[in-house]
This record gives structure tokens, sequence and C-alpha cells, in this order.
């Protein structure tokens, strides 16, 4: 590897460390086809029963431990057959695997991001956002009573499954709700997401069976409003274009 590279893979690293918005483990290993990261299913920050009575244990276990580790699994998968792909100069599975990147890659990112945009209820959890991220949320949605509406109804009619998601967008400063279908379509250039609800049926079935409305509505009392100012804070400011 030249020295160039490897000073704009340490750097790379460093800042998305540094970042700490979903702590993607930076751990790189050769390969003939270049440097790729071995992602690895991070920690939840609580126990699996820290969200009840709104989320059950027994849901979070199976979504922790079966559907994010193989969005993770999916991804290493994707990542390394690409790797593969450019050492042997063979794309002819090239639009299957780059479709697999996409899926996966989603599903771990916003896996790792949903997990901290949620505390224990009363301990972290729930209640209103505060400073400048309320005065964005009242300045961009007309109230914090009409951003959760907005999100609510995003969240609930999203087809199949998919996700709510809040926006940065860098470009006009702006906050931008939309949904997301699966774990990635549907979204819009230009725009980083600082919290989401995941309303994939595996987030909710075993204890709300088919009434997403009823999951989305207790959901807000899980919601971690500082580590989603957290997220706001550490993209403000990014200059994509
Ligand atoms: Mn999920």
């Amino acid at each position: 590897m030249s020295q160039t590279r490897r000073d704009f893979l340490m750097a790379s690293s460093s800042l998305i460390t540094a970042s700490g918005v979903i702590g993607v483990p930076m751990s790189t290993f050769a390969q003939t086809g270049g440097a790729i990261t071995e992602h690895k299913l991070p920690e939840l920050p609580y126990p699996y029963d820290a969200l009840e009575p709104y989320i059950d244990a027994r849901t979070m276990e199976l979504h922790h431990t079966k559907h994010h580790a193989a969005y993770v699994k999916g991804l290493n998968t994707a990542e390394s057959a690409l790797a593969e792909a450019r050492a042997k100069n063979d794309f002819l599975l090239i639009q299957h695997w780059s479709k697999q990147a996409a899926f996966h890659g989603g599903g771990h990112f916003l896996h790792s991001m949903f997990w901290k945009v949620m505390a224990p209820p009363g301990n972290g959890g729930g209640g209103k956002p505060e400073g400048e991220l309320l005065g964005l949320i009242e300045r961009d949605f007309g109230s914090f009573e009409s951003f959760q509406a907005h999100f609510s109804a995003a969240a609930n009619a999203v087809e199949g499954g998919g996700w709510a998601l809040l926006h940065y967008r860098p470009i006009d400063g702006r906050l931008i709700v939309l949904q997301a279908e699966n774990q990635h379509k549907l979204t819009a250039w230009g725009v980083l997401p600082i919290m989401g609800i995941d309303v994939w049926e595996h987030a909710y079935y075993l204890k709300y069976q088919n009434n997403r409305s009823e999951y989305v509505k207790a959901w807000w009392n899980v919601v971690n409003w500082s580590q989603v100012a957290k997220n706001l804070g550490a993209i403000k400011g990014i200059a994509l274009l």
C-alpha cells in the first residue's frame, strides 16, 4: 500500500471513529482487491429488556442477534465478493453484489443507529428534544407535535418492510423526514439520517401483531433525544456540496 493511500485510510478511520455516530469497527484486512472493513455486530447499549414495556425483550434479542447479525454477515460477504471480483478482474456478478452491498449495508447502518437512538423509558428515553434540535424541529415542522404526526404517518404508511427516518440536509440545513423501503430504497441523495424507526414486522410483531401504529405510538416513549442531538451535532457543518 502506498504511503498516501495508508495515510488516507488512517485519516478516514479516525474521522469516522471521532464522529461516534454509529461506532462502526474499523479493523481492516488486506485483500489483493483492496482493503475492506470487517464489520461486526455492535453491542446494545442496554439489556434486551431495557425498553419494556414498549418493546419486549424477546423481540429485541431476536432483532439484534438474528436480524442485525444477518445484515452484518451479508455486508461482509458482499464486500468480500467485490474485493475478490477486483482481484480477479471478474465482474460477472457485479449487479448482484452491488445490490447486496446496498441492502445489507443499509441494514447494518440503520440498525446500529436504531439501537442508539433508543433508551430505557424514563431513563434517557422519551420526553421531548431540547435546545438546538427542538428549535430546528419547530422551525422546519411547525411544532414538535406536527413533527411527531408527520413522522408517525410516514412510519405507519411504509409499504412492506422499511423505516421512517429523520435526516439532516447539509445543503440547506433543514431537517427532512423520508421513508425507506427495505433498508435502502426511497432515500434522497444529500441527506444524512439522525434518527429512525424500524417498521419491519420483525421489529414489533411478537408484541403488537399487525398493529403497527400502536408500536409507532409506543416507540416515542423510548426515543433517546440526547443521542439524536449528538447525531445532529456530529454531521452539522458538513459541506457536502
Ligand atoms: Mn430490523
